[in-house]
């Protein structure tokens, strides 16, 4: 088989690992509960006006999903404590904070939205030329249900009408099926949409291409994912879908924990003998580049270049790995010479731009900090996988020596004084 692409899906951890060319491309996880595109009958538990803000309660037992009121003109009507709404989660939830949640619901496969519930309206991106809008818009005129939005993007180089047609006759069916469930349910927090699973996921992103090799653990499975890939219409040709034997499949639980236990530790080796120490904050990331064997002052400006260029390049890879967003501040070596400076700069900036989205540099501070912002995409890694430590309630560190839980009794008393 002359692939090397290939997507391993573990259906216990909802967890799927990517390989190309045998380098760990990505990790996907899928939230146990809430996933962006889920659709709920919620019920307004909590309005706050003055925040602008409402909460709004989708699982019995989990977090309420929050929905920003102003960006609700649409649908200005007043919420009531207690109404039940249909909405979207738009975002996912990051640490404590719940869901973002939305009332303007979209489906969407490939290039074509609707919105069931907004105004109606049909929107052709701008990159259309004239007779193709005047095609679209034959169509839409035709087919468009009535009080429903509908976009149209423009993917590939030609647009396909009849894939246009299929693919809207298609979102049209699947929000009938939405809206007979919503007359249906009788109780709320429900949710309407069907459950995602990790496959899902995959397709969405459209992480299989030609020739990638999808490995489940059991045949069940993987007829379960050759039934999924064929009503998505994906393209067959060349897709491989293989489970492994029962030996490999027990151990393949361990071997993923494996791999993400290697991506939750802060110390990462460098081929050349550095290392770098990633450590994640609520407020920013901060990466730390260490010269690790050889000595600062007697290596050569050229071993320290390399090194930080070494560095930058393992730091793109585990943010991307990582999923790590938001800001992020990184120490390299410290380098005199001001060319190198710059080649080191020229380096991460050109790599972030062609292999990062939504990334860039933001400063330089005066002590040689580089600052980096990355949009936020999705969980981070530690958001997936990990949650608080209890022993040392979130520190890190375990205090020396021997703790007693008991206060003594005169502790009051000093408190008191002391405050
Ligand atoms: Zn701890």
């Amino acid at each position: 088989m002359n692939t090397n692409r290939y997507i391993i899906i573990e259906k216990e951890k909802k967890t799927a690992i990517l390989y190309n060319s045998k380098n760990l491309k990505q990790i996907l996880n899928i939230h146990s509960t809430y996933n962006v595109g889920d659709i709920y009958l919620g019920q307004v538990v909590n309005i706050l006006n003055n925040l602008n803000v409402a909460f709004i309660k989708l699982n019995k037992w989990k977090q309420n999903g929050f929905m920003i009121l102003k960006d609700e003109y649409y649908f200005n009507n007043n919420l009531r404590l207690g109404e039940d709404i249909v909405v979207q989660i738009m975002k996912e939830q990051v640490g404590k904070k719940g869901p973002t949640v939305t009332r303007n619901i979209i489906l969407d496969y490939e290039n074509v939205k609707i919105y069931p519930y907004s105004r109606d309206h049909v929107v052709f991106e701008k990159k259309f030329n004239f007779s193709e809008k005047q095609c679209l818009k034959t169509v839409t005129t035709l087919l468009k249900p009535k009080k429903v939005g509908i976009e149209i993007k423009k993917k590939g180089k030609r647009i396909n009408i009849w894939q246009v047609i299929k693919n809207l006759r298609n979102l049209e069916k699947k929000s009938i099926l939405i809206e007979g469930k919503i007359r249906k349910i009788n109780c709320s927090p429900y949710l309407i949409s069907p459950r995602q699973e990790i496959i899902d996921i995959i397709l969405k992103k459209k992480l299989i291409e030609k020739d990638t090799v999808i490995i489940t653990q059991s045949k069940t499975e993987s007829l379960k994912i050759k039934k999924k890939l064929i009503s998505s219409q994906i393209k067959k040709n060349k897709i491989y879908i293989e489970y492994c034997n029962e030996k490999l499949s027990r151990n393949y639980p361990c071997y993923l924990e494996y791999l993400i236990r290697a991506l939750l530790k802060p110390s990462i080796k460098l081929n050349n003998g550095g290392h770098i120490i990633i450590e994640k904050t609520e407020a920013l990331t901060s990466i730390d580049v260490n010269s690790g064997g050889f000595n600062k002052l007697k290596s050569s400006r050229e071993t320290i270049l390399w090194v930080n260029l070494a560095a930058t390049k393992e730091i793109i890879n585990q943010l991307k790995l990582r999923n790590i967003s938001g800001i992020i501040v990184i120490d390299f070596i410290d380098m005199i010479n001001q060319n190198d400076q710059l080649s080191l700069l020229e380096y991460l900036d050109k790599q972030l731009r062609l292999t990062l989205s939504g990334s860039k540099i933001i400063q330089i501070s005066e002590i040689g900090l580089v600052e980096i912002i990355k949009q936020r995409e999705e969980r981070n890694i530690y958001d997936m996988f990990t949650k608080q430590c209890q022993a040392c309630q979130g520190l890190g560190y375990k205090r020396n020596g021997k703790l007693s839980n008991k206060l003594p009794e005169y502790f009051m008393e000093l408190s008191s004084i002391f405050g």
